[in-house]
């Protein structure tokens, strides 16, 4: 009897083949487990759904199978940035591959379809309004599609972040299109996806029995901290004077701020450039541009910058404002390190952001619009006052159960240190019930600091005994200790826009000296991160460069740039800094050498082996 075409058994058969393709074409020696088991399962004619985190690798689940078998796959992607990366990384790697979208002229998109039907292509990547206007119905009509990929699936559901109407649409490669792609396998493919965008995602593409590869949403190569907003903008040149070959995003919550720091940062000789939806669009895409060819080093943006963004190597995405969920803060956090090499994400936490998305959310009409976006912003101040690892709130958020101890948030690397400030509370909270629990924190505040402003005058706020005992600590010290009263529910603040703070039944044991009060100064002195070699993580093995070896990454990089220039790629198009720098660490002058780079397959290897080689050679 025939053995049943399990994706165990066609793995283990077509492995060495396999592992060729992918060596040649990629320049990867071997595939990662779960790639492994997705491209097992596609290559046995199964529908596949793969969650794996950004930089997991995704795109090779359906690439590699592509350029294994008869026929054509046809990638369906949500924007002609993200499509062009992708062909211009293929074409590179030697990868017959095309996009099909509305930017081409008639001629030429008439020429690449023809190509299409001759059966040139192994991948043609579409736009889904592409995909089911006449023009891409009657190309499909006649194509030898071997493999539907769905890239950001999530954009198919209404409860995902980046909902895509056009998304709707792909329900019918499975029920229209005459039933011709009723047996045509499917891949879908996304970074987030809640439990709910999940199952949407399944439904709506009609998946049969689907493969589901789930890699958990941790990136293990991104360092996670978050600091108190003091003087945010003299810690933040700080780090990038201490990362000056990093490149990375600065995120804010409005677009004048992105223009003032963006300025800022320049006038400080820092190449920044501004990117949100007030731009004029021809500068907004040429900063956009500029950042990902690596001729601006910060790109400082409002949540408008993002999706798109393929750049390999963001090396740091720093928050100066708070975001309003968490599922935004790991889509744009989500955009460093994608080359699996360690980068930063910094987050700028001040309770009075808090309050400032707190009156926006008030401004809400709709009752249950407005308990959602509570709910969202409470899970961030959750995250952001975290005293134990970050990742369990996290990833808690993608339904996912973190055990903690991540290593790689700044509450492993530096636990934070406990402080008892039942005292100080005690004077916060008389301060709040001598002033009758009618004002906002600022002022409380101001009457604890002794001020003589006109308004504690007129109050005649400055004859009580509160009025100034909290003169010996600086004002963000009890906004933050007010902060962590009303997270403990030993303070609250009245949901109008006065912001009127008042006691809650837990604040009376304080008061009487029943209960201690224990605080996290989110680590009192701004930390900073120190310059640290690159550690591995578990996506790729890199270990630091030598003094000798960084010189020689340089020269490389400065070939790389002159090549990517000349063919108007960006530079990581020719090759990653993982690949430079293992060029830098072994210094290969052969191709067998050569080959043994990771990413360097056989085009590569034609194309650019002996330049590198040559640069090495001298050095
Ligand atoms: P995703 O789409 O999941 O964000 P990509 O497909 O862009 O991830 O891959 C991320 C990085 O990992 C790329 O630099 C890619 O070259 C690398 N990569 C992917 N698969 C492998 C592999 N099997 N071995 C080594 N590197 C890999
Ligand atoms: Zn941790």
């Amino acid at each position: 009897m025939a053995m049943p075409e399990t994706a165990e058994n066609i793995g283990a058969k077509q492995d060495n083949r396999l592992i060729d393709l992918l060596k040649a074409y990629f320049g990867h020696d071997r595939l990662r487990p779960i790639q492994d088991r997705a491209v097992a399962d596609a290559l046995a004619q199964r529908d596949v759904f793969v969650v794996m985190p950004t930089g997991g690798g995704k795109s090779l689940c359906y690439q590699l199978p592509a350029v294994c078998g008869e026929g054509t796959t046809v990638v369906i992607c949500p924007l002609i940035a993200l499509m062009q990366n992708q062909v211009e990384l293929l074409q590179a790697n030697g990868v017959q591959a095309t996009l099909l979208n509305s930017t081409l002229d008639p001629a030429e998109a008439a020429r690449r379809e023809q190509q299409a039907l001759d059966g040139k292509y192994d991948l043609i990547y579409m736009a889904p309004e592409r995909l089911i206007s006449g023009a891409g119905r009657r190309l499909l009509s006649r194509l030898n599609v071997n493999r539907f990929a769905i890239d950001e699936a999530h954009c198919i559901s209404e409860w995902g972040h980046d909902f895509r109407p056009e998304y709707r649409q792909l329900g019918t490669l499975r029920a229209g299109f005459g039933g011709r792609f009723k047996d045509t396998p499917l891949i879908a493919l996304t970074a987030t996806a809640t439990p709910r965008v999940a199952n949407d995602i399944v439904k709506m593409l009609h998946l049969r029995d689907p493969a589901i590869h789930h890699g958990g949403f941790e990136r293990t190569n991104l360092y996670s901290e978050v600091r108190p907003k003091q003087q945010s903008f003299q810690q933040i040149v700080e780090y990038l004077a201490d990362h000056p070959d990093d490149e990375g995003i600065i995120y804010c919550q409005s677009r004048a701020r992105v223009d003032r720091i963006a300025q800022k940062l320049s006038a400080r000789g820092v190449t920044a450039l501004p990117y949100h939806a007030g731009l004029e669009n021809g500068e907004r895409k040429r900063n956009q541009h500029d950042f990902i060819y690596g001729d601006t080093r910060v790109i400082v943006a409002t949540i408008a910058f993002g999706m798109g963004i393929d750049k390999p190597d963001v090396r740091f995405v720093i928050h100066a404002d708070m975001p309003r969920h968490l599922e935004g803060y790991y889509q744009e956090t989500g955009r460093a390190g994608r080359d699996g090499l360690e980068a930063d994400c910094i987050l700028f936490y001040s309770p009075a952001d808090r309050a400032k998305i707190e009156y926006f959310i008030e401004q809400k009409t709709d009752e249950k619009e407005k308990a959602h976006a509570y709910e969202q912003l409470d899970k961030v101040a959750t995250f952001a006052h975290a005293t134990a690892c970050r990742c369990v709130p996290l990833m808690g958020h993608f339904g996912e159960e973190h055990p903690g101890d991540c290593g790689h948030c700044d509450n492993c690397r530096k636990p934070p240190v406990l402080t008892d400030a039942t005292e100080d509370a005690q004077k916060l909270l008389s301060a709040v019930a001598r002033t009758d629990q009618r004002f906002g924190l600022g002022y409380v505040i101001d009457v604890l600091r002794g001020s003589k402003a006109q308004r504690v005058m007129d109050y005649k706020h400055d004859q009580l005994t509160v009025h100034g005992i909290g003169k010996d600590k600086p004002k963000p010290y009890w906004s933050q200790l007010a902060d962590a009263l009303i997270r403990q529910d030993k303070l609250a603040l009245t949901a109008d826009e006065f912001r009127t703070a008042h006691l809650t039944p837990a604040s009376r044991p304080i008061l009487k000296g029943d209960e201690n009060v224990e605080i996290t100064l989110s680590r009192a002195t701004p930390t900073r991160t120190a310059p640290k070699p690159r550690r591995s993580s578990s996506a790729v093995d890199d270990s630091p460069l030598t003094d000798a070896d960084q010189a020689l990454f340089e020269d490389l990089r400065n070939l790389r740039r002159t090549l990517a220039a000349d063919q108007n790629v960006p530079p990581y198009v020719v090759f990653g800094d993982l690949a430079l720098r293992a060029m830098a660490r072994n210094r290969p002058t052969t191709d067998t050498d050569f080959l043994d780079i990771p990413g360097v397959g056989q085009t590569k290897l034609k194309r650019y082996g002996p330049k590198f080689m040559a640069v090495i050679s001298a050095s």
